[in-house]
């Protein structure tokens, strides 16, 4: 195992271990679930959007594998006080590390040349996990379920 991949492995488990912004927020803030049926995986994400846009507090629910409940953490992280534009860009730069790969699959090769449009910080510890596809659900399980929550906040 590389340098790279222990520092990745040991972000993952830093985010299961203590995951960031959980918990529950009361109403109005809007509350989506998203489940991964192949994994057994759980997803609940309370946010609140302001009147300027804002993703003004995330909280995080559910219970599932190291990869679901560290991508969730790290995504909280990430979109936390961001705008829904900004948080939408981070959602599709997240989105595209994932696929990008994804299409990859049986090529390794040429793996390591996509690299993603948007800085995604911690999150490019989980792009290891597009070398193995049944994962990549449950890598992708929260922010699915975000999109939907900002698509419910804002309509
Ligand atoms: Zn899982």
């Amino acid at each position: 195992m590389s340098g790279l991949e222990e520092l990745y492995k040991e972000i993952i488990i830093d985010h299961y271990r203590s995951p960031r912004n959980k918990g529950e927020l009361p109403p109005p803030a809007t509350r989506t679930e998203g489940f991964n049926p192949l994994c057994g995986d759980e997803i609940v994400i309370y946010i609140d959007v302001d009147s300027n846009g804002v993703l003004s507090d995330i909280k995080i629910g559910g219970q599932g594998c190291s990869i679901s409940q560290s991508s969730a953490s790290m995504m909280s992280a990430a979109v936390k006080g961001k705008t829904v534009a900004e948080a939408q860009e981070i959602i599709g730069g997240f989105k595209a590390m994932m696929s990008v790969h994804g299409d990859a699959l049986g090529d390794p090769a040429s793996e390591a040349t996509a690299e993603p449009e948007v800085d995604l910080g911690d999150l490019e510890a989980l792009k290891g996990v597009v070398k193995f596809p049944v994962r990549i659900k449950c890598a992708t399980l929260s922010w699915n379920t975000l999109t939907q929550a900002i698509d419910e906040a804002t309509a």
